[in-house]
């Protein structure tokens, strides 16, 4: 049932681990028609080096989609935005996409835990299945 280390679950449309980021799935959630599904996304990671307050505030202006949050434990962090996607794994390989295609934001990262939600359309399955992974 809990298969979250399966190399396969965690593969993106181009055969990324989303828990490391996709470059290619954080444009793509760029360019989605608005019939694509629309995610609400959330991945609490860790940094090796402590991000200065003025790069947290920076996300919010280079991508105003997302946020990105320092938790009152050290070094582990909270980014959340909205990604438009086909799949659960895609909008979270996309928003993790965000952190690689920002490298002076945050050099060295490790991905603790995702969640992604769909929240348009809306969705007709229970709550249950609606919470990726
Ligand atoms: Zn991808």
């Amino acid at each position: 049932m809990n298969n979250r280390d399966d190399a396969a679950f965690w593969a993106c449309p181009h055969g990324q681990d989303a828990r490391r980021g996709c470059v290619a799935c954080y444009e793509d959630a760029a360019a989605q028609e608005p019939e694509v599904p629309m995610w609400d996304v959330a991945v609490w990671f860790t940094s090796r080096r402590p991000i200065p307050i003025k790069a947290l505030k920076d996300v919010h202006r280079h991508g105003s989609r997302f946020l990105l949050d320092k938790l009152s434990a050290p070094y582990i962090y909270l980014l959340t935005g909205h990604a438009r996607a086909d799949q659960g794994v895609q909008a979270v390989a996309g928003l993790v996409g965000f952190l690689v295609h920002n490298r002076h934001v945050v050099d060295e990262f490790s991905v603790q835990e995702t969640r992604a939600v769909r929240i348009s359309p809306s969705p007709d399955t229970p709550v249950t299945d609606r919470v990726w992974p």
